[in-house]
């Protein structure tokens, strides 16, 4: 169902109604939270900021003379990636 907080599902800016995958959300409609997020967006959002976060950087190292603005690229579709066990060994790495 697309609701008012779909608006922003695209932009992956949305956040996951919570109701709708359990007893069923009774805002509907007008329910400001995303009725069309999967139960494991969210987990999957982490990962994919945290691609996103290491995709930067490594982009900052090839370019080092682009000063500022590669925060939150306008337009560019987010690149949806599989790779999940590289990421889960990215985040379980101790620090030094
Ligand atoms: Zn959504
Ligand atoms: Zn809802």
């Amino acid at each position: 169902m697309y609701t008012v907080g779909s608006r922003s599902h695209e932009l992956g800016l949305c956040k996951p109604c919570a109701f709708i995958f359990k007893d069923g959300c009774l805002s509907g409609e007008n329910c400001k939270f995303c009725h069309l997020c999967q139960p494991g967006e969210k987990k999957r959002r982490r990962k994919e900021r945290l691609a996103q976060r290491r995709a930067a950087v490594e982009r900052r190292h090839l370019s080092s003379s682009c000063a500022d603005g590669d925060e939150a690229p306008h337009g560019e579709p987010l690149q949806q990636q599989e790779e999940d066990e590289e990421e889960e060994e990215l985040q379980s790495q101790p620090e030094l």
